[in-house]
């Protein structure tokens, strides 16, 4: 797992996946899909809580904003 920063200073460790909202486990690789391989697909949900995220696509990249969260920015993930 990657840390992050989540968006108010602090790191965070991915406990929940982002595109499909179920909790990460340990030895267990849940199905991403392709386009968020390749980093066209926006992360719906937020890494840390599992939240649904706001998602807004943007013409460099795209931003996510999770209510307790705050902001993950495609650009930060370094995918632009
Ligand atoms: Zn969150």
């Amino acid at each position: 797992m990657v840390p992050v920063q989540d968006g108010v200073g602090g790191e965070l460790e991915a406990a929940f996946n982002v595109y499909t909202g179920r909790p990460v486990v340990a030895g267990v690789d849940d199905v991403v899909p392709t386009a968020a391989q390749l980093g066209l697909e926006p992360p719906r949900y937020c890494m840390a809580c599992g939240r649904r995220m706001i998602v807004q696509i943007s013409p460099d990249g795209w931003w996510a904003k999770c209510s307790r969260h705050g902001v993950f920015d495609s650009v930060d993930l370094g995918r632009r």
